[in-house]
């Protein structure tokens, strides 16, 4: 019988995930199907609930339902634990086991597709909402030198490095406002949700080191202010989120199916050129 995957959010009409993982299911010759969902605000086990009993096998989580699954799961990950929401779903009979695959999928994507090795390197993020809760223990697990994580709401970003040091208390990482980021970085990727609205945080241009990568989480929306800020300061290599995105459904599509596909073909066919 053909198996049953879905991605479900609200809104959901924008979600790429369907096209992904049918061109994964077409190469590595997956007899399933993968179909988008509009999640209903409120009812979000109901709707997982019903997803299961028409034989549904995993999910995809968007935008808003991420910390819902994470309460409906029964087996998280640790990497869900941490992040403290859910991207994707594996149902096995009574069991829901949860995971976090944006941080492994973008971290993929930089040191792999990118070549750009985190380790011993000086990083700085911009924002400390869900993705980069998702980021903060994959990047911690390539050792980089140093990992600063900006916030407009400092104390957000103090919380999360607190929970951090709990856990492993010698890592190298420490939170701060935008005022107080100091010195020159090799990677600095923004994880604000600013460059949706076409807003910049309000990120020094001197924290853009000269042959530095600056990622923009935000895909498909060509230069950003955050891509064009770090353009003026000199800055060529410039990525945004569509490794990410195709990055972490690899990982979902692996886990579901136990097959890896090949990323590349999709990553190049969903780039929207940066200019
Ligand atoms: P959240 O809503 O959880 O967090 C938003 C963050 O952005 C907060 O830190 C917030 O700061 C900050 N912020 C919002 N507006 C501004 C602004 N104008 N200036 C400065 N800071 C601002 O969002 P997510 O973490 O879920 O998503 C962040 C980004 O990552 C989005 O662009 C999203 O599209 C992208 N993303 C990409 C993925 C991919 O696969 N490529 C996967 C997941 C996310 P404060 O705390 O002060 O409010």
């Amino acid at each position: 019988m053909t198996d049953r995957y879905a991605v479900i959010g609200n809104p959901i009409n924008h979600t790429k995930s369907p096209l992904i993982h049918g061109l994964f299911a077409q190469t590595t010759g997956q007899d399933m199907v993968y179909t988008a969902v509009l999640g209903t605000p409120g009812a979000f086990a109901q709707d997982v609930a019903a997803f299961r009993q028409a034989g549904g096998r995993g999910m995809n989580v968007t935008v808003p339902f991420k910390m819902d699954a994470f309460a409906c799961a029964t087996e998280p990950s640790d990497r869900a634990r941490m992040a403290g929401a859910v991207n994707a779903l594996k149902f096995d009979g009574d069991r829901i086991l949860a995971e976090n695959f944006d941080g492994i999928g973008l971290t993929r994507d930089v040191t792999h597709n990118l070549g750009v090795p985190l380790a011993g390197k000086r990083v700085l993020i911009l924002g400390a909402g869900g993705a980069t809760r998702g980021m903060v223990m994959p990047f911690l697990a390539e050792q980089p030198a140093e990992l600063v994580i900006a916030n407009r709401t400092v104390a957000t970003a103090q919380a999360l490095v607190a929970e951090v040091l709990a856990q492993s208390p010698a890592s190298p990482v420490s939170a701060c406002g935008y005022a107080d980021v100091s010195g020159a970085f090799d990677l600095v990727f923004n994880a604000t949700s600013a460059s949706l609205h076409a807003e910049l945080p309000p990120v020094p241009v001197t924290a853009f080191a000269p042959g530095c990568l600056a990622y923009e989480l935000a895909y498909g929306k060509g230069m950003t202010p955050f891509l064009k800020l770090a353009q003026q300061a000199g800055v060529t290599h410039l990525a945004d989120g569509v490794g990410m995105l195709v990055e972490q459904a690899a990982e979902a599509f692996e886990w579901w199916r136990g097959v890896r596909p090949d990323t590349r073909p999709v990553i190049d066919q969903l780039t929207v050129p940066l200019v």
